[in-house]
């Protein structure tokens, strides 16, 4: 396919759920595959949803993916301004080219008289009025009043809304490359406001408008938007562009974690699982939602993790770098069953990221979690524990959670345990194993163990009987990696501190009992 051109289109506002994401991230993989060009065109219309900062959340949550635009606000390109306010002029004269064809017209109908006719319509038991080719006649516009009053009414600049005159009894067929044919009566339909009162442009001309002139070649958005798509075909019929109509693929809705409805934001702080790819701060705690970077996840793991919301590559292979996704990714794979947001799964992707990452980098991406402690480890140090602890974590906060101790002082120890394995009668030989290990030249794993089982040899000691206290005494829990690692990297001098210490320690919770 050649000059693939794709848009991610996002109103800004409120912070981008990550059904939004995963909608740019299908556009990005599209644009990739095949050499095109993916665009970040913001939808800022709607003036009374705008919210301040959601615009340059969904700019770091894209960036956070490495889903970056070649153009947008910001990033340059041929076809700005890219942000549809800006853009004011361009829709008010396609709006008028609209007038000029009689493919749209003036409606004059106040706000109130709207509402008068809609509660008549609830009085008669109609379910909602809708402004269409059989009730426009009844209304103040265009086409129904006389062509002297109109002018007049223009003429003393009364207010005006622009509406799409939608023709009756024609079918709108849309080959959905998700979905297949879907057929649309536009007898059903309703003549939309193309131009509001102010000036301003609906979603509807804005984005169809902004689709042609930026040459959009492929439309892949939420399944919310099927049902605009018959307006919107209308829209490029009535332009004369329907030649160059984007091909659409409408995306399957994400499911809450137990499959039975839409996944919402509000699921997110229910279950206490991120549905965000960034934290977002609200104005109230309500409004406030946890992210999966804050989270602990890498951002790989969390584009692996969304690809497969609705699309998968038809092989046993699961782990996908953005890369390899764009060389798998077909639009014709994607599913229409909604796609179950399984937060395990997700886990499931970190775990997997974490392990195949080199220790080194890893290092880089864990520096902050135990930085934001208060604890600047060398980078030697941190690439170590790395290594050790890569196996046994599932996110980045949890190598700060269960390895603590190879930054910080011991803060809980594991008493039951003790209790159960400190003799006080050997307290003076586990002293001496101290003073052994404090004796090593090379404080190595290999050395630290020969020291141990040579100090269990000489007391006829077995390994559950040493290694439990060796580990609480320098960790506070039985669980973690090899004690013999976790002695070698805590170093000689923080050994030797842990283990005086924690041996007197041990006296005293097996006297307490
Ligand atoms: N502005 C719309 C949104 O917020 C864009 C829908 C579309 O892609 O056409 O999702």
């Amino acid at each position: 396919m050649n000059n693939i051109r794709v848009r991610f289109a996002p109103s800004p506002t409120g912070a981008l759920h990550i059904g939004g994401v995963r909608t740019a991230l299908y556009n990005y993989l599209l644009a990739k595959k095949y050499n095109g060009t993916f665009i970040l065109r913001i939808e800022d219309t709607d003036q009374t949803r705008y919210v301040d900062g959601a615009e340059d959340y969904i700019i770091e949550a894209l960036r956070w993916c490495g889903l970056i635009p070649a153009e947008g606000p910001g990033f340059g390109g041929d076809y700005g301004p890219y942000r549809q306010s800006d853009r004011k002029e361009i829709y008010e004269h396609h709006a008028s080219l609209l007038i000029d064809n009689g493919k749209a017209y003036y409606a004059f109908d106040t706000p109130e008289e709207l509402n008068a006719r809609r509660e008549l319509e609830k009085e008669k038991g109609n379910h909602s009025f809708k402004y269409d080719a059989v009730t426009r006649k009844e209304m103040r516009n265009s086409l129904s009043l006389p062509a002297d009053e109109v002018s007049q009414l223009l003429a003393q600049k009364a207010p005006y809304t622009i509406r799409l005159n939608v023709p009756s009894n024609e079918l709108i067929r849309i080959q959905d490359m998700v979905r297949g044919e879907v057929v649309f009566q536009s007898n059903e339909l309703d003549d939309k406001v193309l131009l509001k009162t102010d000036g301003m442009p609906t979603y509807h001309l804005a984005n169809i408008v902004d689709d042609h002139l930026m040459k959009i070649s492929h439309v892949i958005r939420g399944e919310e938007w099927l049902p605009s798509t018959a307006h919107h075909v209308l829209l490029y019929r009535a332009f004369g562009w329907e030649e160059s109509m984007p091909a659409f693929a409408h995306l399957p809705l994400i499911l809450k974690p137990n499959g039975k409805g839409k996944l919402s934001k509000r699921d997110g702080l229910k279950l206490g699982i991120p549905v965000f790819p960034l934290s977002w701060e609200g104005d109230t705690p309500e409004e406030s939602f946890p992210g999966f970077r804050e989270f602990g996840f890498d951002a790989g793991a969390v584009v692996n993790f969304m690809a497969f919301l609705g699309w998968n590559p038809g092989t046993e292979q699961e782990i996908f770098s953005l890369d390899e996704l764009a060389e798998a990714f077909t639009v014709e794979k994607i599913g229409k069953a909604g796609a179950r947001f399984d937060f395990d799964k997700a886990q499931w992707y970190n775990q997997q990221y974490i392990m195949a990452t080199d220790d080194r980098k890893l290092a880089e991406q864990v520096r902050p979690w135990i930085e934001g402690q208060g604890y600047q480890p060398s980078d030697d140090y941190l690439t170590t524990f790395c290594h050790l602890m890569k196996e046994r974590v599932t996110l980045f906060s949890d190598f700060w959670e269960t390895g603590y101790y190879f930054f910080a002082p011991v803060k809980e120890y594991d008493t039951k345990t003790i209790r159960k394995r400190w003799k006080l009668e050997q307290k003076d030989h586990f002293i001496g194993l101290a003073a052994d290990l404090q004796a090593l030249k090379d404080y190595t794993p290999e050395a630290v163990k020969q020291c141990v089982e040579a100090f269990m040899e000489k007391h006829e000691l077995k390994f559950g009987e040493v290694l439990p206290i060796l580990r609480i005494a320098t960790s506070g829990t039985t669980k973690g990696p090899s004690i013999f690692d976790i002695m070698a990297l805590l170093g000689k001098a923080e050994v030797h501190q842990r283990l005086t210490q924690a041996f007197d320690l041990f006296d005293t919770f097996v006297k307490e009992q």
